[in-house]
């Protein structure tokens, strides 16, 4: 027996392939290095045995949306969680994408708000950042909004994988120039400081997004939240599924928010040691590195999927590689880690970009029994 086919957008779509090969050190997903501070943990365990697992979820997280309504100085009709950033990403498109709806999209950028874009039959419209800064072509963008016939917009800022910024008198202009719905993408606003948050009282169609996965180290407990006027939210929460932010998340989200300044460190430590690894990855002859305000570092560096290859097979350090993806030619992503998993990462791409090419410094070298051992299982 066969099954009938899918809705043709599906049938040509690509299930993501989220895969960790098999390394020491994964660099690749811009998580924290770090696992949860000390009274968080502590909290957490303490509070296992008498957790409600038998009860169903809030399904609004009340206390969770009230306790980040006050952090952000907003309302709590201003927000509504999710089940990590990505499935507010969903939701919008559900609500404003589909059949006849159009998005506009900045590549190279975030690939999932074009994935779900495809999955609901979305027309994807793109205006691609300049291939040299990443910058936002704004003229183009705002022309192009002005038109009328754009449903949605994704602004990513610091935008994945380049780092960069959007100027908020840009966003403003994106705002300015229709009723389209403008979703600014701050998943890495911890990082950068920087917030388009105060400009929601006085645009109706603004949407923010911030998530728990990056600077809060909760990626494995899928928590995003939105910003918006209580209209947008209201309608976000007419499209997604009720109890799709499980308890346990949401009531880590409130230690989170509760323990914040706990972070302090671990954030402070990252940014500086960005800094430090943009360095040196500046003083390295043959790489071409951007500089950032999230967690990661866009570099480039001539035979870059060599290069990426080689990081894995031979270091077991696992950097995104998008030296194929559109706009990115030669391009590699490292998430900023640890200062020793910094060190050991640079030291690697040194090695790997000695002397001569890739190849022939790779033959060269003479084989370490462990190394060669660690090789043997890789294969
Ligand atoms: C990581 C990320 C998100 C959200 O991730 P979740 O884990 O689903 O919260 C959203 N946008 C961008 C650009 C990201 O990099």
């Amino acid at each position: 027996m066969t099954v009938r086919p899918p809705r043709r957008a599906i049938k040509e779509l690509q299930a993501y392939d989220g895969a960790i090969p098999s390394s020491d050190l994964v660099m690749a997903a811009n998580e924290s290095p770090f696992t949860l501070p000390e009274p968080l943990l502590a909290r957490l365990e303490s509070g296992m045995r008498d957790f409600a697992y038998r009860c169903y979820p809030d399904p609004l997280a009340t206390d969770l949306r009230k306790k980040l309504a006050e952090q952000n100085g907003v309302a709590p009709e201003n927000i509504l969680l999710g089940n990590g950033g990505d499935e507010l990403l969903l939701d919008t498109l559900l609500a404003w994408g589909g059949p006849g709806r159009s998005v506009l999209v900045f590549p190279p950028t975030f690939s999932m708000y074009g994935i779900y874009a495809h999955t609901l039959e979305t027309q994807v419209v793109k205006i691609p950042r300049d291939s040299g800064s990443f910058a936002l072509d704004v003229d183009a963008a705002a022309a192009r909004l002005s038109q009328g016939d754009v449903d949605l917009c994704f602004v990513d800022t610091p935008n994945n994988p380049s780092g960069t910024l959007t100027r908020e008198e840009d966003i403003v202009r994106l705002l300015e120039a229709s009723d389209a719905l403008i979703f600014v993408d701050e998943a890495y606003f911890e990082f950068s400081g920087v917030t388009v948050l105060p400009l929601l009282e006085r645009f109706d169609n603004l949407v923010i997004l911030r998530t728990f996965s990056k600077a809060f180290s909760l990626a494995g407990l899928r928590l995003g939240y939105a910003l918006a006027r209580p209209e947008v939210i209201a309608t976000l929460t007419k499209v997604r599924m009720p109890y799709s932010v499980n308890a346990f998340s949401q009531w880590a989200g409130e230690l989170v928010v509760e323990e914040r300044s706990a972070f302090e460190p671990a954030l402070r430590l990252i940014r500086s040691e960005r800094e430090r690894l943009y360095s040196a990855l500046d003083a390295l002859g043959g790489v071409q590195v951007w500089p950032s305000q999230a967690n990661y570092l866009l570099f480039r560096v001539a035979e870059a999927h060599e290069v990426w290859r080689r990081l894995l097979d031979d270091d077991g350090i696992y950097v995104r590689d998008f030296s194929s993806a559109p706009g990115l030619t030669d391009c590699l992503r490292v998430t900023v880690g640890s200062p020793e998993q910094n060190g050991r990462f640079l030291q690697a791409l040194a090695d790997r970009m000695g002397s001569g090419t890739l190849l022939s410094a790779h033959d060269k070298r003479v084989p370490d029994p462990i190394l060669s051992a660690k090789e043997a299982a890789h294969e």
